[in-house]
């Protein structure tokens, strides 16, 4: 019920405006995004770096309703691209489709894609394609393999969430296409027409179509995007086991289970930190409460800190 409340916030406009008028919840928010700046970004990515850790870049914001906002989103990553290179960074970048102007224009956001695409090959930069809401499923597939096949990004991935029933085919299929998959479990409010309702059953898709991904042969690679112990030992396993380190990689959100990342790092798999950075921080962050509602608890304390 919690967790629907918050999902349920985190699209309202209304809530928007004031829950990022609330001090407490800027502060609190902290706890989940690098800062607001580029040069935030930059600098976490490089203390990430410097602990062994990769990095995966993404400026917040999504569904934006004009052209004219979506230059501003495009500079943005072509200015990070290119100081993730000047700085040597080991770093790529993460986008949604909706802030790059899916909302208005698919032929707008597929030409925003491509230069930022483009950008990050010259560079060797990695770019991942966010998963959105089902609302997006099928046109961020279609986009991603036009990219791949059309225009040749060889640097581009997407996200694949556990969560929906069509993920088992679609994971098949992109195995078969060699694709690079982040698998999530899902982090949107969807219909139980069309995701598993119970939490059981995801964490049993994850497991189930991880298995079947890391047995597939390259170019498929896997990036295993959970906080989850059970699920990141289980993957331990069969990556040891199969010898596949180097197909692999695990993944987790700025802030969440640190230590982790560093423990895996230091057994010796490739890790990459989620960072995201920008000033529209409010549903990326209420999705975060929604996953953890036990993270309400750092709303009390700051509150009654001040
Ligand atoms: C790198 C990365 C990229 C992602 N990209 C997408 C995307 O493109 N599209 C999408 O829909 N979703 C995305 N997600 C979010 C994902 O779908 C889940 O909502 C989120 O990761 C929580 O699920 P979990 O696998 O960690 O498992 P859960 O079962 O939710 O959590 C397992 C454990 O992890 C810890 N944990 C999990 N979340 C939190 C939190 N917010 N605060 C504190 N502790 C927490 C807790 O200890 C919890 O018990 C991404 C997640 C990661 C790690």
């Amino acid at each position: 019920m919690i967790r629907q409340f918050l999902l349920y916030l985190s699209a309202a406009k209304w809530a928007r405006g004031l829950v990022t008028r609330w001090g407490v919840a800027r502060t609190v928010s902290m706890r989940f995004i690098a800062g607001e700046t580029v040069e935030d970004a930059l600098t976490a990515s490089k203390q990430l770096n410097d602990q062994g850790l990769l990095v995966s870049l993404d400026y917040l914001g999504e569904s934006v309703e004009s052209a004219a906002d979506t230059e501003q989103v495009v500079s943005t990553y072509r200015r990070l691209i290119d100081l993730i290179q000047q700085r040597g960074l080991k770093a790529g970048v993460s986008l949604k489709l909706t802030h790059l102007g899916l909302d208005i224009s698919e032929d707008l956001c597929v030409l925003n894609l491509r230069t930022i695409l483009a950008d990050a090959k010259a560079r060797a930069i990695p770019v991942t394609i966010d998963m959105e809401s089902t609302a997006y499923t099928e046109k961020t597939l279609q986009i991603f393999r036009t990219m791949r096949h059309e225009y040749d990004f060889d640097n581009v991935g997407t996200v694949i969430q556990a969560y929906l029933f069509r993920t088992a085919d679609d994971m098949k299929a992109l195995a078969g296409e060699g694709a690079t998959i982040r698998l999530c479990k899902g982090a949107y409010l969807e219909p139980p027409t069309l995701a598993f309702p119970e939490k059981a059953d995801v964490d049993k898709n994850y497991v189930d179509v991880m298995r079947d991904y890391l047995a597939a042969p390259p170019p498929a690679f896997l990036q295993i995007a959970t906080h989850d112990e059970n699920i990141i030992q289980t993957a331990e396993e069969i990556v040891r086991t199969a010898h596949i380190q180097n197909r692999t990689e695990f993944q987790m959100l700025y802030g969440i289970r640190s230590s982790r990342q560093l423990e895996l790092a230091a057994a010796g798999f490739p890790v990459r930190v989620y960072v995201p950075f920008g000033e529209a921080w409010y549903p990326y962050f209420m999705r975060r409460l929604a996953e953890r509602p036990a993270n309400l608890w750092f709303f009390a304390r700051s509150f009654f800190r001040r």
